[in-house]
């Protein structure tokens, strides 16, 4: 029977099929419609599985197909989900996707931008694998393909260690890492994939291989930048460092002082110790200006990051507090506040700077007056420090250079009926903002193909890693990435 569900699913499938979202959000990817799979075969792969497959009768299907950045130019209708309790499942699911020419959709926390998490063919979930070790003799953390970045803090924490992952504690860990990695800590410690030591990884032929700096050192330095591109990575370990408490939290400002905080921002992050990164938010409504961020070391060193906050303006709200950086790395980021009911739809475009000018900060000020009630605009990653201090070519992620900045606008609503509204504005944004020459792309911001393509991505190293993935995955078969196509044999 069909039932009113069922046929709301049906429709959206035949809109995704006819309509043009994926062309628009320059994707490029998903499939045209939803296969149809032979149900013995399904009910023979389910049989197989630790896990559970999902297929659009089941119930827990439309919230099994969710990513974070949902919206009508990212949704899709899987032909079947494959929550993966083991590493055999993911071995069956690409051995299943393939035989059946489905493509595959790969998805551990669900965050990236563009929706990579889901296709209409196959999605191979590794949420369930979210097993946790930590080694504190060797200092170093072992974790299923679907850890997720809080909790791994707040296992190491329990060792008196820090690992080095993003600022939302819902992103995947192997997510962030795989496509280079900037958080709270990269001033102190580099980037993610700077402390990934070794993976195992089911590649395109459904093999199982480890990968480290002594078996595979190519895969590795692949896997550091480039990673969703090699194979499903289904656990991997990583580096812990010792850390002491951060000053952590936020101190706000009235919207009237955006152009007065965006250049005290950059002032203060021009300067910045290793030990600090900070993130710039600006809402238009109550939420104002806000300035969040992780400061370690000692308290002198917090003192003048706080002088400078006190003094670029008055702020209208102060809330940080020394804390066991576990606590900084669960809190919600601010594109994603804990408090609020969760929005239909939500979007985000990105921009990668090379510095701050006083041109950009006018377009953001006027962005910010134009944006509508439920935007934020940031700007985040600030790079200095360690992250800066690896050669650009030592891992596939190549983008190192100190003072760059990474911008973002991102939306939420629930009425369809804004849908055009929002993507319009956030096309705006990105038209006035990206730069006119030497366009790069950081693969876990990407938001758009530029018109360099991948060589935007991966900049010196994107040869290398056309020649690794001809080598590894010559069918593109992993392909909901920042993607490195193949050479053509
Ligand atoms: C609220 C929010 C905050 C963020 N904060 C930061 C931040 O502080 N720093 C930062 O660098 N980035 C940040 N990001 C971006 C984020 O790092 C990327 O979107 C990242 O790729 C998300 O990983 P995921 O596992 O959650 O997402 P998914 O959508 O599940 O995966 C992202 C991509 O990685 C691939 N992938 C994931 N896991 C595997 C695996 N095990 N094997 C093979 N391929 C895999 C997927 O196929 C997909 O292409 C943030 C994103 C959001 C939405």
């Amino acid at each position: 029977m069909t039932t009113p569900s069922r046929r709301r699913v049906l429709r959206r499938a035949a809109a995704v099929a006819g309509g043009g979202f994926f062309a628009a959000a320059g994707v490029g990817h998903a499939v045209a419609r939803q296969a149809r799979i032979d149900p013995d075969a399904l009910s023979r792969l389910r049989g197989a599985l630790a896990g559970r497959l999902v297929v659009p009768d089941d119930d827990g299907y439309a919230a099994a197909r969710r990513v974070f950045y949902w919206n009508p130019r990212t949704e899709t209708l899987p032909t079947a989900i494959v929550r993966c309790a083991s590493e055999d499942d993911v071995a069956r699911a690409v051995e299943f996707a393939r035989r059946h020419d489905l493509e595959i959709a790969v998805r551990a926390g669900g965050h990236a931008h563009l929706g990579w998490g889901g296709s209409n063919g196959l999605v191979i979930d590794l949420a369930p694998l979210a097993w946790i070790t930590v080694d504190p003799l060797r200092r170093v953390v072992h974790a299923g393909a679907g850890a997720l970045g809080g909790a791994i803090a707040r296992a190491a924490a329990a060792a008196g260690l820090v690992p080095v992952l993003g600022q939302c504690p819902g992103v995947g860990a192997t997510g962030v890492i795989l496509g280079g990695g900037l958080g709270w800590l990269a001033g102190s410690f580099g980037a993610c994939c700077d402390s990934l030591l070794g993976a195992r990884l089911v590649t395109a032929d459904s093999r199982t291989v480890t990968v480290d700096g002594g078996r595979a050192p190519d895969l590795l330095w692949g896997l550091r930048g480039a990673g969703a591109n090699f194979g499903v990575t289904t656990s991997f370990t990583a580096r812990l460092h010792p850390l002491g408490r951060v000053l952590g939290g936020d101190i706000h400002y009235a919207v009237a002082d955006a152009r007065a905080v965006l250049r005290g921002f950059r002032a203060l992050m021009e300067s910045a110790p290793d030990s600090l990164q900070a993130t710039l938010n600006l809402t238009p409504g109550p939420r104002g200006l806000f300035v969040s961020l992780c400061q370690s070391g000692d308290e002198a060193a917090a003192e003048r990051t706080l002088h400078m906050l006190r003094t670029i303006a008055r702020p209208t709200r102060e809330a940080v507090r020394w804390q066991p950086y576990a606590d900084l790395a669960e809190k919600a980021a601010a594109t994603n506040p804990g408090d609020a009911p969760a929005p239909a739809w939500r979007a985000i475009e990105t921009v990668y700077r090379d510095s701050i000018d006083d041109e950009i900060i006018g377009i953001i000020v006027d962005q910010l007056g134009r944006a509508t009630p439920d935007t934020i605009l940031g700007l985040s990653h600030f790079m200095h420090g360690a992250v800066c201090r690896v050669e650009p070519t030592a891992t596939a992620f190549p983008h190192r250079r100190a003072h760059s900045v990474h911008l973002r606008l991102a939306t939420t609503w629930s009425d369809p009926r804004h849908s055009d509204e929002r993507f319009a504005q956030g096309e705006e944004w990105r038209r006035l903002l990206r730069p006119a020459a030497d366009e790069r792309i950081y693969a876990n911001y990407q938001t758009y193909v530029a018109p360099a393509g991948a060589a935007a991505v991966f900049g010196d190293n994107h040869a290398r890693l056309v020649a690794l993935k001809t080598i590894h995955d010559p069918d593109n078969t992993f392909r909901r990435n920042a993607n490195v196509a193949p050479a053509r044999g």
